[in-house]
């Protein structure tokens, strides 16, 4: 996202239960999950250096152990989503696994970027990637398997986590999505820097079409309502964060916004 930020990025917010091992421990504005397993946790999104000690409060405030976090995913390679990262590892100890096409960005600390390499604003400390990740790759620990989407665009291994997981006696696909969004700036045609980058959008939204999906988690808890789903948990009964037509309209809604920009742009659309 931009350099400046958003205040509710930095502003703490009740960590909580979504549904089976998985867990909101983001602040208000930037999301981070862990998964949590008899072997250790999985932690997603390290979010901005200042978060790793608020991500450390939520992680302990509901009963976990911050050094047992073992393994470090990301959403993409912004600084609001990893640039705590090197932070985090020194303190848990976890190894990062991130998507190939986004290692060299955060172990440039955000240099190679194709939009914002220029742009020291979004710069970051670097931090080492432990395991390269590929389209398709699970991601294990304790019983708990994470399948790595590549849905690329926004950066160019935005990566689009799946898991299923048991909840009072039934299985849920949870679905935390990268981000399919294009940005302010964002040339989607005649990209030198990134010639692919309309096509590569194209593949996400097909992707994302076609991911089965009952619980809808992302990036940024603005995508799937979090604030509005945390508060009517206590009112409503039933799980909140269970919404199936929340992702395809969302889906739909975000393809939309990339085919009108596109269009605007000039470009032609590469498959449907
Ligand atoms: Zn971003």
């Amino acid at each position: 996202m931009r350099a400046q930020g958003n205040p509710d990025w930095t502003e703490p917010f009740p960590p909580h239960h979504i549904v089976g091992n998985i867990y909101y421990v983001g602040s208000r504005g930037l999301a981070s999950y862990l998964i949590t397993t008899p072997k250790g946790h999985i932690l997603i999104n390290s979010s901005l250096e200042s978060s790793v000690p608020l991500i450390r409060e939520s992680v302990e405030k509901l009963g976990f152990r911050f050094s047992d976090v073992k393994i470090l995913l990301i959403s993409h390679a912004h600084w609001d989503h990893c640039a705590g990262s090197a932070l985090l590892k020194q303190q848990t100890g976890a190894k990062y696994f991130v998507m190939d096409q986004d290692v060299a960005v955060v172990e440039s600390g955000g240099k190679t970027d194709f939009q914002y390499g220029n742009s020291p604003d979004n710069y970051y400390k670097p931090a080492k990637v432990d395991r390269k990740l590929h389209d398709g790759d699970k991601v294990s620990l304790g019983g708990t398997v994470l399948v790595a989407h590549l849905t690329p665009g926004h950066t160019k291994g935005t990566t689009t986590w799946t898991v299923n997981v048991n909840d009072s006696g039934k299985t849920y696909h949870v679905v935390i999505v990268g981000s399919p969004n294009v940005n302010a700036g964002y040339k989607l045609v005649g990209n030198t820097q990134y010639p692919q980058i309309a096509q590569d959008y194209e593949h996400t939204f097909k992707v994302l079409r076609e991911l089965p999906c009952d619980v809808f988690l992302g990036a940024h808890g603005a995508y799937y309502g979090m604030e509005a789903k945390f508060a009517s948990m206590k009112t409503v009964g039933g799980n909140p964060f269970i919404d199936p037509d929340g992702y395809k309209n969302y889906v739909a809604d975000r393809e939309q916004a990339f085919r009108t920009e596109l269009k605007k742009q000039g470009g032609e659309p590469t498959e449907k």
